[in-house]
């Protein structure tokens, strides 16, 4: 479903997400598809169209992360919440394999968040490949 956002909204998104998915960091230019706008907590849970409560995310991690909030750390078992990038910094609960290709979670709520929205999806990782070949490297800060 389409989300109305206030120019002004959209812009302060833009600057903080830097044109890339909050989940995977998939810079926009390499998706090849439009960012679309993920609420943390979901519309169907109440959640707020607010800047606290929105990223940019591309489509596959929006699609996999559904309606979801919590899930399940593959290590432990246990339920805990997703990656949230408005409360949570990237790289305390994610790191990149050493060829850039495949996003490992470093913490519960990294691994859950990583296996939930299948941030190593075996299209994803083909396209990060291709990125690697001609130079693309994760942004030292992400
Ligand atoms: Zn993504």
């Amino acid at each position: 479903m389409a989300v109305y956002l206030s120019k002004a909204l959209r812009q302060r998104l833009e600057n903080v997400d830097d044109h890339r998915c909050a989940y995977c960091r998939t810079p926009q230019a390499n998706s090849g598809n439009p960012m679309v706008v993920d609420h943390l907590r979901p519309r169907s849970k109440s959640g707020a169209t607010i800047f606290e409560n929105l990223c940019f995310a591309c489509y596959r991690c929006n699609l996999f992360k559904g309606s979801q909030t919590h899930a399940i750390d593959p290590l432990s078992g246990e339920t805990c919440p997703l990656f949230s990038p408005r409360r949570d910094i990237w790289n305390e609960h994610f790191i990149w394999d050493e060829a850039h290709l495949r996003i490992r979670g470093l913490t519960a709520v990294g691994r859950a968040t990583t296996n939930a929205l299948r941030m190593n999806n075996a299209v994803i990782v083909d396209a990060r490949r291709n990125w690697v070949r001609l130079g693309w490297q994760p942004d030292a800060n992400t």
